[in-house]
């Protein structure tokens, strides 16, 4: 069984060591498209502020920590997906299969003034 996590942030890097712990002989693939180490985003503040090291961002502190758990991890840019050939795309042209497909990208604010009546969805949750 291969499994392939798309994001490498908290959701994906727990989602990872789960499925270690609960299949100890599957393939684990996990991706980032960052170029980093999976880490936190909400150390960044504590990080520009010069409170912390870069490495005091990381999610988990030893450089082996998912070669230690077989979990192989991979920088690159999803980019498209074949569900019915099972098959991820990368943004460097480069494609991985999988059994089971995991997107852990996270996600965007989006500004609610984009919406007509948002003045009154924003005063109707206040006033409750
Ligand atoms: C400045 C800041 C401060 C925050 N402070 C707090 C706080 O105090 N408390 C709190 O609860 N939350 C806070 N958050 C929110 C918190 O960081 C997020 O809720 C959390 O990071 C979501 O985790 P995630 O794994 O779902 O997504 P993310 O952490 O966003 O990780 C997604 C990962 O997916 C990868 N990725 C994206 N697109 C692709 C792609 N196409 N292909 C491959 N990989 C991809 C990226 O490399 C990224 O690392 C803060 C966020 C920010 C930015």
């Amino acid at each position: 069984m291969k499994y392939l996590i798309l994001g490498n942030g908290p959701a994906g890097v727990i989602a990872a060591e789960t499925l270690r712990h609960n299949d100890p002989a599957g393939e684990i693939v996990m991706v980032g498209s960052e170029g980093l180490p999976p880490y936190s985003r909400m150390a960044i503040p504590y990080f520009l502020e010069g409170n912390i090291e870069e490495a005091g961002m990381y999610l988990r502190k030893t450089a082996d920590h998912f070669a230690s758990l077989r979990i192989t991890e991979r920088n690159g840019r999803a980019v498209g997906l074949d569900t019915a050939a099972r098959l991820v795309r990368y943004a460097d042209g480069t494609s991985e299969n999988y059994d089971k497909l995991l997107i852990a990208t996270g996600s965007r604010p989006r500004s609610t003034r984009r919406y007509p009546d948002s003045t009154g969805r924003r005063s109707r949750i206040a006033g409750r």
